[in-house]
């Protein structure tokens, strides 16, 4: 994916949120701590607003309360009329719209960042809703550039129907960072390192497009989202079958069309089958046990 050149306005409003899903430690950690002493994510001119999006969650270190915050910023749900009836989600989704949007306006907020964990060995992560983004596409070069040779994937969530309305996508420039493999309610050293320094880079180079530096044209790999794999499931909707030992861990990885996937009890392999190479990720996310 290339990006060339344009001229835009400054960055002048920047968001970090944590605790999207509450039991995703390393952004409420990281928020929190910027909360008390934001001094590493100041830049001169730019105003850089921690802010934890779903309080509720992460007093109970769960995913949601009532509904995925993460799914609902979509015009219906943002849409509804106030109501203590709405998910909990729904009502902080329209309260955190009225914070840092209105989604699609002028007044939105310029950059959200979103920080995630995944129990999936994915590393450091940069998702990309757009592939026409060419500001983010040079922001997320800059990233990978910095973070070298640690790897950083970009994750293209372009799709007709896979596409989901993020918390993030109220801003004019949607940022989800994910790193992994994380247990949920865990906090690693490591993993918090390395978000830190995505954020870190992210802001260097925000700082340096407001300073007026040129970015001559790159490119940029990305993975882009075909389709969602759900796990065999029984007459009762249960799981029937488990991620194959070969293919755990393996994020990022090509996997053929005869290569295993999932590994039923009784010693059965179940292979991709189709005929294409795909490199699968989030595999084995305790997150999407559920779905
Ligand atoms: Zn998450």
């Amino acid at each position: 994916m290339t990006s060339c050149h344009v001229a835009e306005d400054p960055i002048k409003k920047v968001a970090i949120f944590g605790g999207t899903h509450g039991n995703e430690l390393t952004g409420v950690f990281l928020v929190k701590h910027w909360l008390e002493n934001s001094t590493e994510i100041q830049r001169t001119g730019l105003e850089v607003k921690p802010f934890i999006t779903n309080p509720r969650a992460v007093k109970k270190c769960t995913r949601y309360i009532d509904c995925d915050l993460n799914r609902v910023f979509d015009p219906e749900n943002l849409g509804k009329k106030k109501s203590e009836d709405l998910p909990y989600e729904v009502r902080r989704a329209q309260e955190i719209n009225h914070l840092f949007g209105p989604k699609d306006s002028e007044d939105s907020y310029d950059i959200i960042f979103d920080l995630h964990n995944t129990t999936s060995n994915m590393g450091c992560t940069l998702i990309l809703e757009d592939s026409r983004n060419d500001f983010l596409i040079q922001m997320f070069h800059y990233i990978k550039t910095s973070l070298a040779p640690l790897p950083c994937y970009v994750y293209l969530i372009e799709h007709p129907s896979l596409k989901y309305a993020t918390t993030r996508s109220i801003a004019k420039y949607p940022v989800g960072i994910g790193v992994g493999p994380q247990p949920q309610g865990v906090l690693r050293a490591d993993i918090l390192d390395q978000m830190r320094k995505m954020i870190q880079h992210a802001l260097d180079f925000i700082h340096n497009f407001n300073e007026g530096k040129e970015f001559p044209p790159c490119a940029i790999e990305v993975y882009k989202i075909m389709e969602k794999v759900d796990y065999p499931r029984n007459e009762s909707g249960e799981i029937s079958a488990i991620i194959h030992p070969k293919l755990q861990d393996q994020d990022w990885k090509p996997l053929h069309p005869e290569d295993p996937v999932f590994l039923t009890l009784d010693g059965k392999t179940i292979s991709l089958g189709g005929d294409q190479t795909v490199y699968p990720v989030f595999v084995n996310e305790a997150a999407y046990y559920e779905k």
